[in-house]
């Protein structure tokens, strides 16, 4: 058991915030770091100091800089790193640097992290833990034609999926073998330039699918709970815009098989801290298949916060330092103690114009009015009248929350808190967002991950 005093957050933005918030509330000094292009972002001023890494021109090396990192931790006596998402927080080096320095890294060991950074080698961890998979290739494909061959036989449709991925990247549904050579050599370009690696492994593509995820929390004891399930099907691109918790129409019986094959995995690696196992539920048939585990603290942990009412980041900071979930302050020792009250949803406000393909905007937010009341929680990074958006960072501007008893009275609460924000200067997605709440598939908690592509009407 080591007690932190002072905590660098390795991140920017509303989770550097974020993390800094329940930090404070834990009495542990909170120091941020900047690049240049963000010395005027609100992150820098929130904590009690801060460090700026590099030089004008490298606004996102900044945030992949393991040396500076530790170099910051020695010179000003830091005892943690939390690595927020993104960035550096899957990264297994870092965790090793800090490990090898005797600072303590907020998250899973170097040996989670290495273990679950590849999608093809979490695939056989699950199969291990007995968990159900997708049908599709074991390992990464090593050629076209190797990869042709294998989809002809699965049958189509089959989506290839970069084995280093993250955020949507390097991912191509497939629908016929002529399309496949094609979308081999594209998936394979953008995984090597996003992630560094060629690997694209294949999946059965499932047509009617619904995103599931559960977040789980370990101590460094051996303890493990899960805190229930969110919904994120409701999806761009692959990518997460609206997130829910609970899953509304879930069946009683697959979140309860879901929790559990979350727990299986987790129990096979030993995890500990907070993680996430993405599944994706067949709509026809109920049936569940994991995707990936997520090793760091995500995007949408609010409104698993919002409806377990555990501050998932304070709970991550304690574990860190070794405490048991079963410490008073933590309180996660019964699973059969942890419940949720009511439904929470989460909207992701970006500086994207949904009027023009959701191009991001940028410039000098000139007026910036946000919304407020019962059940309504806002985790923003530099969101006030005066900040500037710029290019080289994504275009989150504020996470929008919404709690309510009944799912249709947090959405109808989130419609109206996105109607009270007032943004001028940059474009931003809240026109979609309202339309998205005024939906009657969303509304009846019907949404498979084509729920936008399908909807035109959204976009009208
Ligand atoms: P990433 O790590 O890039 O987020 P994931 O593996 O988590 O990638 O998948 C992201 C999304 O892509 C899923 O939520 C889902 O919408 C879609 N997807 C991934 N695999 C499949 C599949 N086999 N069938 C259907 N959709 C899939």
């Amino acid at each position: 058991m080591k007690s932190i005093n002072k905590l660098l957050v390795a991140n920017r933005s509303e989770i550097a915030i974020r993390i800094c918030r329940s930090a404070h509330e834990l009495g542990i000094r909170t120091v941020a770091m900047y690049s240049f292009e963000d010395r005027f972002a609100l992150h820098r001023f929130k904590a009690d100091e801060a460090y700026q890494i590099g030089t004008q021109g490298e606004p996102v090396r900044a945030y992949l800089d393991i040396d500076s990192v530790i170099r910051i931790c020695r010179e000003h006596k830091i005892d943690a790193v939390h690595p927020g998402y993104g960035f550096m927080s899957e990264n297994p080096d870092l965790a090793r640097a800090c490990e090898e320095n005797g600072i303590i890294f907020v998250g899973p060991s170097v040996d989670c992290l290495e273990r679950l950074g590849d999608k093809t080698a979490a695939r056989a961890i699950a199969e291990q833990a007995g968990v159900p998979v997708l049908s599709g290739s074991q390992k990464a494909i090593a050629s076209a034609e190797e990869g042709r061959t294998l989809a002809e036989k699965l049958g189509f449709p089959i989506i290839l999926k970069a084995a280093k991925g993250g955020g949507g990247r390097g991912m191509r549904v497939v629908r016929e073998a002529k399309e496949f050579d094609a979308s081999f050599e594209s998936a394979t370009r953008e995984s090597q330039s996003a992630f560094g690696s060629p690997d694209i492994f294949i999946e059965k593509y499932i047509e009617q699918a619904r995103h599931i995820e559960v977040q789980l929390m370990g101590d460094a004891h051996g303890n493990l709970v899960h805190l229930y399930e969110r919904d994120c099907s409701v999806q761009r691109r692959h990518q997460k815009v609206v997130e829910i918790a609970p899953a509304p129409n879930l069946l009683p019986e697959v979140r309860a098989a879901l929790c559990e094959a979350a727990i299986k995995i987790g129990k096979q690696v030993g995890y500990q801290n907070a993680g996430t196992v993405e599944f994706l539920v067949d709509k026809q048939t109920n049936q569940y298949y994991f995707i990936e585990v997520n090793p760091r603290i995500q995007v949408e942990h609010t409104v698993t916060e919002e409806v377990t009412g555990v501050d998932v980041v304070k709970t991550q900071i304690l574990v860190a330092q070794g405490e048991p979930l079963s410490h008073p302050d933590i309180d996660l020792a019964d699973q059969s103690k942890i419940q949720t009250v009511g439904f929470a949803l989460q909207c992701r406000v970006t500086t994207e114009d949904p009027a023009n393909g959701f191009l991001p905007d940028y410039g000098r937010v000139s007026h910036y009015r946000s919304a407020s009341g019962m059940g309504i929680r806002l985790d923003a990074g530099s969101a006030f009248s005066g900040a500037v958006v710029h290019p080289y960072y994504d275009s989150m501007l504020v996470k929008v929350s919404a709690r309510g008893r009944k799912f249709t009275a947090a959405v109808k609460r989130m419609e109206r808190a996105l109607q009270e924000f007032r943004v001028r200067g940059v474009k931003t997605n809240i026109p979609f967002l309202i339309r998205v709440m005024s939906n009657k598939t969303f509304l009846d908690g019907d949404c498979t991950t084509r729920f936008i592509d399908e909807t035109p009407d959204l976009f009208k």
